[in-house]
């Protein structure tokens, strides 16, 4: 067998998996490098939380399309769906509250509104100063520490060649594709996709490419195990809380709270700032009043990358023939699976099933999809 293979992809997180999975469904040789383990990224260190009421109006077609994957996944990822309320404390939290959400059901989204008494029937755990609330049943979570375990098993069985502990520090340009210089050798494949996560900024760099890309860096705490408090996902009309508990009684809080570090600057993960995690704590306890008697066991940190109009980077890389570019997608996780399908389906120059987001775009205009 020859030692090209027809794409290396980049980077082990949901997005360069699920790409990979479809490329190989699509007949094309491939193999997966990834500088850790398979899902140790944002992908396997995210709060799991798969919520259509936290998705951007314009992502919303794709989010839809992802609950549907998650729900193929089921147990192997330990699925739930156990529908979702997000609240407002205040008029003008309500004001949000019905702007965004009518947006969202516009979009498609099967989100309705609820009255603060039938919330507090449904959900006695809740604080009860809830002054308007939204609900979609479709939402949900997944624990996204067994992304890993589930991609590793796809992929072997795709017979795609994955190299974990593999990490890519060098591209070149030659016949008939491209070397990556990589911690166990070189590698010669004819197609290149990166999905480098919060990394993707150095990785394109590689290939010669100065693009907008931050990263993020997001926190997530975790309660010790408790007595049922909640049985939904539990949002804030900012956005600024997610909040779920697990069947094994401990509580997930999240809501994009933003911690220290940048990627290569040592560590993986970034660290957390109490600064910032205080006060997510503080809006989770307001709205859960029991989350008082339980202790937080720990605070983390994951690199979610994202570009100046927020939206994803999902196509040709610009002027690199042979090159594509997946990430910076806001809720990646709950989109990934579908939205990596839909790269594969690019690269193998089939029809996709709803448009990409030009990575040559101009980021300081409104998105057209
Ligand atoms: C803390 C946190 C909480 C979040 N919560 C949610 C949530 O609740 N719901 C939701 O929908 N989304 C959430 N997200 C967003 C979501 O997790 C991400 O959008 C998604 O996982 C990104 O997937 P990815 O494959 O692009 O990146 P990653 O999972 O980070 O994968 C990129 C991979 O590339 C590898 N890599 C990078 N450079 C190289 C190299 N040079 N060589 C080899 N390998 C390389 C990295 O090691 C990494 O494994 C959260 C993100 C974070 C960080």
């Amino acid at each position: 067998m020859s030692d090209i293979y027809d794409i290396a992809v980049v980077g082990g997180g949901i997005m360069g998996s699920g790409a990979a999975l479809r490329l190989a469904e699509g007949g094309m040789r491939v193999v997966l490098l990834e500088q850790g383990d398979i899902g140790q990224g944002a992908s396997g260190v995210n709060a799991g939380t798969l919520s259509l009421q936290i998705k951007r109006v314009k992502l919303m077609p794709y989010a839809l399309r992802g609950h549907q994957e998650w729900k193929r996944m089921g147990a192997e990822v330990d699925y739930r769906e156990t529908g979702g309320y997000t609240l407002a404390f205040t008029d003008r939290e309500a004001d949000l509250l019905h702007e965004r959400m009518t947006m969202k059901q516009e979009a498609g989204a099967p989100i309705s509104f609820i009255s603060p008494n039938e919330v507090a029937v449904r959900e006695p755990g809740l604080c009860r100063k809830v002054v308007a609330a939204s609900r979609c049943p479709s939402d949900g979570f997944a624990n996204s520490s067994l992304t890993g375990r589930y991609y590793r098993h796809r992929l072997k069985a795709a017979n795609i060649d994955v190299r974990e502990h593999c990490s890519v520090a060098e591209i070149h340009r030659d016949e008939p594709g491209f070397t990556l210089q990589t911690s166990t050798g070189p590698v010669h494949a004819r197609r290149l996709l990166l999905a480098c996560g919060g990394w993707l900024k150095q990785a394109a760099g590689m290939i010669g490419l100065d693009l907008p890309v931050r990263a993020r860096v997001n926190t997530v705490s975790v309660t010790e195990r408790g007595p049922r408090l909640v049985s939904s996902v539990i949002g804030h009309a900012t956005g600024l809380l997610t909040l779920k508990q697990k069947g094994n009684g401990t509580v997930l809080i999240g809501g994009g709270w933003q911690g220290l570090g940048q990627p290569g600057e040592g560590g993986n993960r970034g660290r957390v700032d109490a600064e910032s995690v205080l006060p997510n704590l503080r809006l989770a306890r307001y709205a859960v009043p029991g989350l008082k008697e339980l202790r937080i066991v720990r605070s983390w940190t994951g690199f979610e990358a994202n570009v100046p109009d927020f939206y994803p980077l999902a196509g040709a890389a610009p002027g690199v023939e042979g090159a594509f570019l997946l990430g910076c997608v806001r809720g990646g996780y709950t989109i990934g699976p579908f939205i990596s399908k839909l790269m594969g389906d690019f690269i193998l120059g089939r029809e996709t099933e709803l448009p990409l987001f030009d990575p040559a775009r101009d980021f300081t205009k409104e998105i057209q999809l």
